[in-house]
């Protein structure tokens, strides 16, 4: 049973638990997000994260070529090799690629972005981000046969061969689709989607297809992106997908009983 596990990278985000719950399955890809480690590196660059609003309500970071530049240091250069390398304390032979590695995850830039300010809508220029058009699941299939364990995770490229930035939820909904995975867990630093966001007890237990609307509405600026995320890998062909919290202890086997918000 081939599981896709994205591991979010905002700040309350636990990797040990997820990474000890996994070191004990096999035939699972790993997908890791970032952003804080972004947000640090920007800082100390003197380049600190910046995000819009587009006109529907998502929230996305700026990609212009020297925020684009900070992404891929801290995730390719960063948050990835520590992950391969906690999982190899684990006894655990990860191996970390971005999606330009072997051409993994194919993109389209994006273009005719647009974005709200004050209430007026505008162009969002010099952007270089991505819409993900194919993975390489073969790819991942012969490293899962190898006994490799991928770690994958943002940027893609283009067919260009030009580097773009992705969003991470969307890269693992991608890869589970691609891989015809049985479930996606997509663990972050809240137990689920909340009706009430800062009620942690107010988790929605299931999202069916009718339900979707209400989900989508519910969330607000990056949860909405996970949420579209879900949907988009259910209507992929993806059966079950979880947004579930990764802290505690076995976070990947409690998500996987369906503890936090299940869409099917
Ligand atoms: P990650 O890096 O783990 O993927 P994100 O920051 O992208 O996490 O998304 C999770 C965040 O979404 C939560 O910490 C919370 O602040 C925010 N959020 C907005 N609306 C909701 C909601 N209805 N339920 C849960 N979280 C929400």
């Amino acid at each position: 049973m081939t599981i896709v596990v994205k591991v979010g990278g905002a700040a309350g985000n636990a990797l040990d638990p997820v990474l000890t719950d996994l070191a004990r399955r096999d035939d699972y890809v790993l997908v890791h997000g970032g952003s804080e480690a972004v947000d640090r590196l920007g800082e100390a660059l003197g380049r600190p994260s910046k995000y819009f609003t587009s006109p529907s309500g998502v929230v996305s970071r700026r990609s212009d070529p020297a925020h684009l530049e900070v992404v891929v240091l801290a995730l390719a250069g960063g948050v990835q090799t520590e992950i391969v390398a906690a999982f190899a304390r684990l006894g655990v032979r990860a191996i970390g690629l971005s999606g330009v590695d072997g051409r993994l995850l194919l993109a389209r830039r994006k273009d005719g972005m647009r974005e709200v300010v004050d209430g007026r809508v505008l162009r969002v220029t010099d952007d270089r981000s991505g819409t993900i058009e194919r993975v390489d699941a073969a790819l991942l299939r012969s490293l899962l046969g190898l006994g490799l364990t991928p770690v994958v995770g943002p940027p893609a490229v283009t067919a260009q061969g030009e580097v773009v930035n992705v969003d991470a939820d969307r890269v693992a909904a991608e890869v589970a689709v691609a891989l015809r995975a049985e479930t996606l867990l997509l663990l972050t630093n809240v137990p689920g989607l909340l009706r009430d966001r800062n009620d942690p007890s107010t988790v929605l237990r299931s999202v069916p297809k009718e339900g979707v609307e209400e989900a989508v509405a519910l969330a607000e600026g990056r949860m909405r992106k996970k949420v579209l995320a879900a949907c988009a890998a259910v209507d992929g062909g993806v059966p079950r997908v979880v947004i579930a919290s990764s802290r505690g202890v076995a976070p990947v086997e409690r998500a996987l009983a369906g503890e936090g918000t299940v869409f099917s």
